[in-house]
C-alpha cells in the first residue's frame, strides 16, 4: 500500500530543493502518494495566513511529512512556522545526524555523530516581555520583590522554561536512539554551573535516565562553551549529544560546519504521533529560484524519513547514490567546491540527477 506523505515545498529555495529531494526519493521505487501542503511567506502573501490549518491537518493525517525551509518574515509580529508547526504537534525532538562523506571538503575526516535536541522548551517556547510593557515593568517589580534582584527597568525579558517532563522525555528518547542505532555514549550538554534550575534540572533528569541505561550506553557530561570548544578539536571523541533547545540549534550549525556545511546537513523533527523531516539550513532567499543550491540536506532527510516509514532498503540505496556521487566529485554544487565560482559546478536539479542515476533498484 502506498504510503501517504504531506509534502510541504516551503519557499525561498526550499520549492527547488524539494522537488529535487523528491524525485529522489521517487526513483528509489517506494510507492509514496504526497499530499501538497502550502505555508509560508508566500502563503502568507496569498492568503493571509502563514501556516494554514490544513498544513497541520494534513500531517496530523498522514503522520509523516517531508518539508522544505520557510522564511521567518522579519519585523510581521510573525513568529516563526519551523518553530509552530514543531509545537503545534509536539515534535519534542529533533535529530540532527552530522556525518562525514568523502568528496565533501571539510576540516575533519569520518565523523558520525548525532545531535538529539529538545525540541519544546527553553528560550524557544516564545514566552517574552517587551521592554517598557506594562506587564514587563510589573513582571521586574515581581521578580524585584521575589528574587531581591534588581533588572534594569529598561530591559526586555524572555522566559527559560525547562520542565523534568519534557526533559525526561527527551533523555529517553536520546538513549532509545542510542540503543536502536548502535552508538554507544550519549553526552549531555548544558550550562548547569549557572543555569541550576533549569540546565541543573536537564542535567539531573538526564544523570538518572542514564543510569537505566548503565552498562549498555556511556553518559558523559559537558558544559556547552567547553564543548563548542571540544567539538572543533576534538569532534571523533562524540557520538550522541543531548541538548536543550537553545544550546541544540547553536551546535547543529556547528556541526553542520564540521562535516562539509548546511547544503549537506539533514535533519528530523520527531514526536509521539508524527515526524517531520527537513534540511537543517533555512530558506536562503537570495539564492531563490536559480536552481544552484545544494539539495543533497533535502535527499539526506529523505533517508531519513525512508528509515522512519520502514523503507530501509530504498534509503539505503538512495544513501549509497548520494556518497558515490559526493565521491566521484562530477555533479558538485558550487558550495561544494573548492572555489565558489568553478564554473563546473552543477545545479540543483543537475545533482539531483546525478544521484538518481547511481541509485541502484
Ligand atoms: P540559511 O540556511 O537560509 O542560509 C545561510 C547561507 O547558507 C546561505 O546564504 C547560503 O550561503 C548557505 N546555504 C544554505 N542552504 C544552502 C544549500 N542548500 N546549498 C548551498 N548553500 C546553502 O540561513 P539564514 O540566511 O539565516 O535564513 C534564511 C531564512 O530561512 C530565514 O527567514 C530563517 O528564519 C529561515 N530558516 C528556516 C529554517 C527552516 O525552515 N527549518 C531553518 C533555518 C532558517
Amino acid at each position: 500500500m502506498a504510503h501517504k506523505i504531506t509534502l510541504i515545498p516551503g519557499d525561498g529555495i526550499g520549492r527547488e530543493v524539494s522537488q529535487a529531494a523528491l524525485r529522489c526519493i521517487e526513483a528509489t521505487g517506494v510507492d509514496i502518494k504526497w499530499e501538497e501542503a502550502l505555508a509560508g511567506a508566500e502563503t502568507l502573501e496569498k492568503t493571509g495566513e502563514i501556516l494554514p490549518q490544513g498544513v497541520l491537518d494534513s500531517i496530523r493525517r498522514n503522520k509523516v511529512a517531508h518539508k522544505g525551509p520557510i522564511t521567518t518574515p522579519i519585523g510581521t509580529g510573525f513568529r516563526s512556522v519551523n518553530v509552530a508547526i514543531r509545537q503545534a504537534l509536539e515534535l519534542f525532538a529533533c535529530v540532527r545526524p552530522a556525518k562525514s562523506y568523502a568528496g565533501v571538503r571539510s576540516k575533519f575526516r569520518d565523523i558520525d555523530l548525532v545531535i538529539v535536541r529538545e525540541n519544546s522548551e527553553d528560550l524557544y517556547m516564545g514566552i517574552e516581555f517587551e521592554e517598557g510593557k506594562p506587564e514587563t515593568k510589573s513582571l521586574i517589580a515581581q521578580i524585584g520583590k521575589d528574587t531581591k534582584k534588581n533588572i534594569r527597568l529598561d530591559s526586555g525579558i524572555s522566559i527559560k522554561p525547562i520542565s523534568k517532563f519534557a526533559s525526561q522525555r527527551i533523555a529517553r528518547f536520546a538513549f532509545e536512539y542510542a540503543l536502536k542505532n548502535n552508538r554507544k555514549k550519549v553526552t549531555c550538554v548544558h550550562k548547569a554551573n549557572i543555569m541550576k534550575f533549569t540546565d541543573g534540572l536537564f542535567l539531573k533528569v538526564a544523570r538518572e535516565v542514564a543510569q537505566e541505561y548503565s552498562g549498555r550506553i556511556i553518559f558523559e557530561e559537558a558544559i556547552v562553551d567547553n564543548m563548542s570548544m571540544q567539538l572543533v578539536v576534538k569532534p571523533h571523541k562524540y557520538d550522541v549529544l543531548l541538548l536543550p533547545n537553545l544550546y541544540g540549534d547553536i551546535l547543529s550549525d556547528l556541526c553542520a560546519g564540521l562535516i562539509g556545511g548546511l547544503g549537506v546537513a539533514p535533519g528530523a523533527n520527531i514526536g509521539t504521533d508524527c515526524a517531520v523531516f527537513e534540511a537543517v539550513h533555512g530558506s536562503a532567499p537570495k539564492y531563490k529560484g536559480q536552481n544552484k543550491v545544494n539539495p543533497i540536506a533535502m535527499i539526506l532527510s529523505g533517508v531519513l524519513m525512508l528509515r522512519h516509514i520502514k523503507e530501509d532498503k530504498a534509503a539505503e540505496a538512495l544513501e549509497n547514490a548520494v556518497k558515490e556521487v559526493l565521491a566521484e566529485g562530477k555533479s558538485l554544487t558550487y558550495d561544494l567546491k573548492a572555489d565558489p565560482l568553478d564554473p563546473s559546478a552543477v545545479g540543483t536539479k543537475e545533482m539531483a540527477d546525478a544521484v538518481i542515476k547511481k541509485i541502484k533498484r
